[in-house]
């Protein structure tokens, strides 16, 4: 046997003794709407918006009814969602002055957070980040520094570039005028528009990502698509104005919904759906000072900005075919921090050691095989903590309306509320379960125990 043949058999010897279809790595899209209520989407009952795409995907997937982001406010949540780890810890928690990063602030994810996509990286996945950042506007913080390839969007959110025309109280009128609003639409480092036309972003943002879909459908690839709306002002499509019984929010988040047709639609056509991963949820409850321009909580009490669960527990839709038992409706307790363990497990990418991470693995729970590793969920407004919940029972130590001007009201003993039987917390059961509020006490000081704040941001 010559060395060149022996080689080119060796070679043959290797491709006959894989598996015939090796495992390809799973391809990832999270799409994040912004102040999204837990009860403005038909398949969570609201009565009059369409969801028809939403809709089918938790018909074909597993639909959460208590799936929590880890703050009530955008930046925090949205640091939360990314590193796996309480904003807290990062140091992305907020102040009561400021709770999200705001045009003239200069901070931003610390650059030794490891985001979703830069664990994902280390596996060779295409990444891209198309819509709303709002973790750092600074060169050092944008997308295209913190592990995406790709970035199409706004740095922030579309309240906070306003113009010498705005009336006072604009934002949350149903009516607007693009006059008030200078919002800076950057692709990578660079600002392709100044003004930029919010009415046609929704649809623009759904071009680049069913480009991204196409460009990489070899994989694997990880799309994190944060929309700008339902957050206000609202602007909707030409096509979808006038269109909702729920007026211009509703037009809103039916785009929102034709949006995620389009990604599923996308995937159908280039037979990725067996080999993707979708998640869908928003990161914080409805603005309900904004009146008929903020979105519902449904059943649930309050809203953006508050530690009751109107303002942190969110439609949460997974979807996968043929991994996921369609039509489930699951009650466990999940989080948007969850999703970094899981994603990266699928991946084979390692999860950090060196740092406390707060999400668990979820894929016991989306695919039916193993026990809910989260039975807790914890509830921080801005650096503070507030409220604590084991399985059914919540405990408030402390609550605040969520934008409301009234000051945080402390509670001792907390306020309990069982979630199962009282989902709007109405019903305060402490005088009848001190030993559930003492085994309340004991977890939380477990938790305070370890716990060393990031330095604040801003
Ligand atoms: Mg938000």
């Amino acid at each position: 046997m010559t060395a060149k043949f022996h080689s080119i058999f060796l070679a043959m010897l290797c491709v006959l003794t894989l598996p015939l279809h090796a495992a390809k790595s799973p391809n990832f899209i999270i799409i994040l709407a912004d102040d999204l209520g837990y009860g403005d989407l038909g398949c969570y009952g609201h009565p009059t918006i369409k969801t028809p795409n939403l809709d089918r995907m938790a018909a074909e997937g597993m639909r959460f009814t208590d799936f929590y982001v880890a703050a009530c406010v955008c930046t925090p949540s949205r640091a939360a969602l990314m590193t796996g780890r309480l904003p807290i810890r990062s140091g992305m928690a907020g102040s009561h002055q400021h709770h999200v990063l705001m045009a003239n602030s200069t901070g931003g994810l610390p650059e030794n957070e490891i985001t979703i996509a830069q664990a994902l990286k280390t596996k060779g996945y295409a990444t891209a980040c198309i819509g709303k950042w709002h973790l750092g506007h600074e060169p050092q913080y944008l997308p295209t520094h913190r592990g995406f390839d790709y970035f199409y969007g706004l740095r922030y959110s579309n309240d906070m570039e306003p113009t010498a025309k705005i009336p006072r109280d604009a934002s949350g009128r149903e009516v607007q005028d693009p006059e008030w609003w200078n919002p800076t639409l950057l692709q990578n480092d660079k600002i392709l528009e100044q003004p930029t036309d919010l009415s046609t972003l929704t649809e623009r943002y759904t071009k680049e990502a069913v480009k991204f879909i196409e460009q990489n459908k070899k994989g694997p690839f990880f799309l994190y698509f944060p929309h700008t709306f339902p957050h206000v002002p609202l602007f909707a499509n030409k096509k979808f104005q006038g269109k909702s019984l729920r007026g211009v929010y509703g037009d809103v988040v039916e785009e929102i919904d034709w949006s995620v047709g389009q990604i599923l639609e996308a995937l159908k056509k280039n037979h990725l759906t067996e080999n993707t991963f979708v998640f869908f949820t928003s990161d914080n409850g409805p603005w309900l000072v904004k009146n008929q321009t903020g979105g519902s909580a449904g059943p649930l009490r309050d809203g953006k900005g508050s530690t009751w669960e109107g303002g942190m527990r969110e439609p949460g839709i997974a979807w996968w075919p043929g991994k996921i038992k369609p039509g489930t409706v699951n009650h466990n307790i999940a989080c948007s921090m969850d999703l970094f363990p899981t994603l990266c497990g699928w991946a084979g990418a390692s999860i950090p050691t060196d740092r406390i991470m707060d999400g668990v693995d979820m894929s016991g729970l989306l695919f039916d095989t193993g026990p809910d590793l989260r039975q807790t969920m914890i509830y921080y407004y801005g650096s503070d903590f507030f409220a604590f919940r084991q399985g059914d029972y919540k405990a408030h130590f402390v609550t605040h309306t969520g934008y409301g001007k009234d000051p945080a009201v402390p509670h001792d003993p907390p306020l309990l509320f069982n979630l199962e039987k009282d989902p709007g917390e109405r019903f305060n059961v402490a005088a009848e379960h001190p030993d559930i509020i003492a085994n309340i006490r004991k977890e939380v000081e477990k938790y305070q125990a370890n716990l060393v704040p990031g330095k604040p941001e801003y």
